[in-house]
């Protein structure tokens, strides 16, 4: 098949951007000569203010749009050709801002059995799937619930669920969490990491900085444009810079930058494994909403 063909040159990136173009048909370009990879395992952020090209991003990804000029390959297949539509969008697991959007069912086990039940399983892998879905979402004793009565933290880890029962390899999310309080924040990002942990490919679309600290690596958006690309502690750890792209700076980038300035030797992730690395994760798990505060 053309999919594992694709899948066999081992150092191929999992996605690919080269010099990509997009402009909408009221005449905004909303993406600017983008070129980035994303490799098969890697948690990739996405940062960028409203209006900065995210969702346009997200949308090339899938293949819901084309570009204008350039090419995106999703495990070597250009999402130009129709025909290799399919393939990419049975790899990829689609995650959007508003958990109510995505819901098609009334009833938690129902919804999350739609998308196995369009690639045409036999019904009990299809159950088998939508459960073992809502477990791994910490949200298998709600699967008879409706979504409707569910808090919006709850109803996007429906959503997650779903797209996790479709198997995918890349969970792909697009201000997933930017609806939600900080609970339901704390929930998703959480989720967000142990779906990492286990070998998925992340790209996480936000504007915050926060969020973004906990990726591998982040490019940053600004206009259509990529500005920056790096480590969280690369691109975040200059306020300044980080507020001329439109971005509130990350709490503990912050607080690290200032430390730094008096002469503290602090590291801001946890590779770079320092003692005062573990305060300031701590400090942005309490920003990012992911401990009780
Ligand atoms: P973000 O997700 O970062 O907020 P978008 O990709 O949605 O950014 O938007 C990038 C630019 O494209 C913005 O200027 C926005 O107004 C414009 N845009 C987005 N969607 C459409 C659309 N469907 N039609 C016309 N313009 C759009
Ligand atoms: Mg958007």
């Amino acid at each position: 098949m053309e999919l594992e063909t694709a899948a066999a040159s081992a150092e191929a990136p999992y996605i690919e951007f080269q010099h990509v173009g997009f402009s909408y048909s009221n005449g905004i370009k909303a993406l600017h000569d983008l070129s980035f990879t994303v490799k098969e395992g890697e948690s990739l952020a996405v940062l960028g203010a409203n209006g900065s090209g995210k969702s346009t991003l997200v949308r090339l990804i899938d293949a819901l749009i084309s570009p204008d000029e350039g090419d995106v390959f999703v495990r070597g297949l250009n999402t130009r050709e129709e025909k290799n539509r399919f393939a990419i969008r049975s790899v990829i697991g689609m995650v959007f801002q508003n958990p109510e959007d995505q819901s098609v069912a009334s009833v938690v086990i129902d919804d999350i059995a739609f998308g196995p039940e369009n690639l045409g399983l036999e019904p009990a892998e299809i159950r088998s799937r939508a459960e073992k879905a809502l477990s791994q979402v910490g949200m298998i004793s709600r699967e008879n619930d409706e979504v409707a009565m569910l808090s919006g933290g709850q109803q996007q880890l429906v959503a997650i669920a779903g797209a996790l029962a479709m198997e995918p390899r890349v969970l792909v999310l697009d201000e997933a969490t930017s609806m939600l309080d900080p609970q339901g924040r704390a929930q998703v990002n959480r989720l967000i990491s142990s779906c990492h942990e286990r070998g998925m490919t992340i790209v996480n679309a936000t504007h915050s900085a926060d969020e973004a600290l906990q990726a591998d690596r982040l490019i940053v958006l600004s206009h259509g444009e990529l500005v920056c690309e790096g480590t969280p502690a690369e691109v975040l750890s200059d306020p300044a810079m980080v507020r001329a792209w439109g971005i509130e700076p990350s709490f503990a980038a912050d607080l690290a930058g200032r430390l730094r300035q008096r002469g503290l030797q602090v590291g801001l992730t946890a590779e770079e494994g320092t003692l005062e690395a573990d305060l300031l994760n701590l400090l942005s798990d309490a920003a990012t909403g992911s401990v009780d505060r």
